[in-house]
Parts: structure tokens; C-alpha cells; sequence
């Protein structure tokens, strides 16, 4: 058998295994794995003696290049995906914007075009639905059908995402019928935007009112609403960055009852609480996303969630804006701050780190947080999110004992500030692969924008 790569000698560590084994590349996928495959045949070697050969990560929920605030985020599908790839991500699904009015098809054209010629890594889509009169219902079937298996509704935001609960159940019933995934966005935005106003009004414009003003019980009746919702439609969901105890109750709640309801957080959850608004001055925007930083007593609840399966997945929630002239739009209102901050970079090692180093978890799980739940959630396994004969050849060469300090200096993401800046992590990627393609080398770029490929996704079949 020919090889064009063979990975020689690494632990290999799926969600299931670990175990010892050559992996042989061919025209992108994994041809062959074996205790010793004969290196004579292949065209390159890598030793990955010492280390482990995890599946590239797959982030399932990135705005790279998305208008947001009267700004735009700052990475593209270049610079994000380079980014992603440094940290040991090799799939994204980004989120397409239907704005009032457009078809869902003009979100999925333009979103494809942002991202086409760009993509290092390769991506799929999401599509956000703001508008939804019966003719978009069909729609909803026929991007299914092309391999958009997935839609986000927000139930915050009024006058701009927010959706009314008759809306969110004709949409969660259409996809009890055509197999899409319902993403929600679970806060309720009608009480929040009172609170909001109340502060604004008694003048408390500085950026930790934006978390003051979105409290956990907001979060939480959402969730509880969004899994009624999805309970009576017949339609799995699956609640998109979820932050705290109270709504991770409801869904713990939800799962005991057998129901197929499914969440994920994401680093900044794990690795950051309220307590990063005492800094000087405006520097607390960085911390403006939502839902915002909790107190840190939620901290360790989420990691009990990832460890007992409460929670079944780790996203970024990427979507970076520069302190300078972006977040700084927001310096007399908070409302003003573009909502979001960067993470595409690091999230494999911070959750490997707090996960795996901290005795939360074993490696399997950490595999199975980070790429194979996400792959089965969302239609694309098994060709992504595990090693198997067959399978894309996206794989991770991961280093698990070297340590490195997280920074704006030092990280690829086009950002001015790093959320996580001086946290030091333990376990880093030394190569990716992208179906085959070497795209890191040692902490250097060796890919090729554009090589991404745009992935059709198959329906939800359940975990
Ligand atoms: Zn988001």
C-alpha cells in the first residue's frame, strides 16, 4: 500500500481508545492503522513517538467576518482559520445571518463567498434565522437538503435577532420533520432589554453593567422555555453557550427526562468569571460578551457538567473585535460594545488544561468534548471527529506535557487582546493536518489559505 504520510509511533486517542499505532494517509484520508506500517512506502514520515495523535478539533460555533454593532469582527476566514488551525482546530461552522426580508438562501450565497478562496481549515454553516413567513419554512428543507443541517434562533436581542415563541416552535417543529438541529441562543431579551434601560437611565454606562444587567435567571428561563418549545415540537435542541448553573440545571433536568437535549459552553465560561471587570478604566470591555462572565462559583459546576455529560461540547464562540476603535464604539454606553471576544486559538488547550491536567476528565473525553460530539451533533461523522479507516485525514500531533503562556503577543488571531492573556496551558499541538495537508509544522503556518472546503453536513441522527 502507498502512502503519501504516515504518523509513526504516537498514542493514538479517540473518544473510545488509546492505543499505540502507525496511521497511513492517502488522498487525504486515513488509509491504514497499524502497530507498524512500513515506512519505506510513504512519501513523508512524521514520528509522533511520545505524543499523542488526537482528531483535529472542531469548533462548532465561530463569526469570523460578521457585521455586528456598526463594526465588523476582525478575524476573516483567513485570518480565523490560520488561527484555529495554530490551536489544533481543523473544522468550523460558522453562522450565516438571514437578515428581515431575505430569503435564508441569500445568507447561506453570502456567507459561502466570505469564506470562499480564504478557509484554511475546512467549515460548514450554520444559518441564523431572523425572519421566518411560511415560504421560508420549504427553505429550511432545502438547505437541509444541501447540507446546512442546522439553524440558530435567538430569543434575545429584540428588534434584531429575536424570534417570538410561535415562530421558535414552527421552526423546531419543521425541523422535527426535516432533521435539522435547532442551535438557540437562550436568554430572555424582553426582561433583559428593561434592565438594560434601567441602567442606562440611573446612568451606569461602564462595560460590567453589561453582565450586571443579563442575569443567570434570564439565561435560565430561556433554556427552560427552549426545551418546552423543542419537547412539544418532537425536535432535539441544542443550547448554544450556555454560562451558568441555573441553566445547566435545566438541562440536566431535561436530559434525566430522556429528552434529546444536548448544550455546550465555551473557555471564557470555564476559565473566567465577573471578577475580570476589576480592571482600569473602559478595560472591561474585553470582557463584554454575551451571555457575560458569571461569578466564578459557576466555574467549576460547568466542568462537572463536561465530566458527567450535562454538557456535550466545547465551542468558542468566536468573535474577536480590537479594544482600539472597535470595543472602544462602546466607551459612554456598554450597550455600545460590540458584543463578543477572540478564542479560536486556544480552546484545545485550555480545555485540556483545566480538564485533563486538572483531574476533571480523561484524554478520551477531552476528544469527545472537542471534536467527536460535536462531528456527531452536527452531520459529520464519521468523516470528522475520529480516527478511523476512512476517515479525513485531520489530525493533531499533541504534545501534552509542554507548556506555553497564553498571549496577545505571541497568538494568530487578528485581535489587539487576548481574553485569556497570561494563562499558562499545558498540552499544545506540534502538527496539523488537514485532510492530509501538513497546515502546522512547530508552530509555523505551513498550509494554504483557500484549501479549505466547504463541507455538506448530513441530518441529525441523534448521539
Ligand atoms: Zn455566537
Amino acid at each position: 500500500m502507498q502512502f503519501d504520510t504516515l504518523v509513526q509511533g504516537g498514542t493514538i486517542v479517540t473518544a473510545a481508545d488509546t492505543y499505540v499505532s502507525d496511521i497511513g494517509i492517502a488522498e487525504g484520508r486515513i488509509a491504514a492503522i497499524a502497530r507498524e506500517l512500513p515506512r519505506e512506502t510513504a512519501r513523508q514520515v512524521f514520528s509522533a513517538q511520545g505524543r499523542m495523535v488526537i482528531p483535529g478539533g472542531i469548533d462548532v460555533h465561530t463569526h469570523l467576518d460578521m457585521p455586528f454593532g456598526g463594526t465588523t469582527s476582525s478575524d476573516d476566514f483567513e485570518t480565523g482559520t490560520i488561527a484555529a488551525a495554530f490551536g489544533g482546530t481543523t473544522t468550523l461552522i460558522d453562522f450565516a445571518i438571514q437578515y428581515k426580508g431575505q430569503t435564508l438562501r441569500t445568507a447561506f450565497d453570502a456567507w459561502g463567498k466570505k469564506a470562499e478562496g480564504k478557509a484554511a481549515t475546512d467549515y460548514a454553516f450554520h444559518c441564523i434565522v431572523t425572519d421566518l413567513p411560511d415560504a421560508r419554512l420549504e427553505e429550511m428543507d432545502a438547505l437541509v437538503r444541501e447540507g446546512v443541517s442546522s439553524f440558530k434562533l435567538f430569543m434575545a436581542y429584540p428588534g434584531v435577532f429575536m424570534l417570538d415563541d410561535a415562530t421558535i416552535f414552527r421552526a423546531m417543529s419543521q425541523a422535527a420533520r426535516n432533521g435539522a438541529m435547532i442551535c438557540m441562543h437562550a436568554e430572555n431579551g424582553g426582561a433583559i432589554d428593561v434592565i438594560v434601560r434601567r441602567a442606562l437611565a440611573e446612568g451606569k454606562t461602564a462595560p460590567k453593567y453589561h453582565a450586571l444587567t443579563r442575569p443567570t435567571t434570564a439565561e435560565a428561563e430561556a433554556t427552560g422555555r427552549a426545551i418546552a418549545l423543542a419537547e412539544m415540537a418532537g425536535a432535539p435542541v441544542y443550547i448554544v453557550h450556555l454560562s451558568c448553573n441555573d441553566a445547566l440545571e435545566k438541562v440536566r433536568e431535561a436530559r434525566d427526562r430522556g429528552l434529546p437535549v444536548y448544550a455546550e459552553t465555551c473557555p471564557q465560561y470555564l476559565f473566567l468569571s465577573i471578577e475580570n471587570f476589576d480592571v482600569p478604566g473602559f478595560e472591561g470591555a474585553k470582557y463584554v460578551f454575551t451571555p457575560p462572565l458569571r461569578e466564578k462559583w459557576h466555574q467549576e459546576k460547568l466542568w462537572a457538567g463536561l465530566a458527567k455529560d450535562n454538557l456535550q461540547v466545547v465551542s468558542t464562540d468566536h468573535c474577536p473585535f480590537c479594544y482600539k476603535d472597535q470595543k472602544e464604539l462602546g466607551k459612554d454606553d456598554f450597550t455600545k460594545i460590540p458584543n463578543g471576544g477572540p478564542g479560536i486559538e486556544h480552546r484545545l488547550s485550555l480545555v485540556y488544561t483545566g480538564g485533563v491536567h486538572g483531574g476533571r476528565f480523561s484524554p478520551n473525553r477531552f476528544v469527545e468534548l472537542v471534536s467527536t460530539t460535536p462531528a456527531k451533533l452536527f452531520g459529520l461523522y464519521p468523516r470528522k471527529g475520529t480516527i478511523a479507516v476512512g476517515s479525513d485525514a485531520d489530525l493533531v500531533i499533541w504534545d501534552p506535557t509542554q507548556e506555553e503562556t497564553i498571549s496577545a503577543k505571541t497568538h494568530h488571531m487578528r485581535v489587539d487582546y487576548s481574553m485569556f492573556e497570561g494563562i499558562q496551558v499545558k498540552g499544545v499541538p506540534r502538527q496539523v493536518f488537514v485532510g492530509g495537508r501538513l497546515v502546522i509544522d512547530n508552530g509555523k503556518f505551513v498550509g494554504k489559505s483557500g484549501a479549505g472546503q466547504f463541507l455538506k453536513r448530513q441530518p441529525h441522527s441523534g448521539l
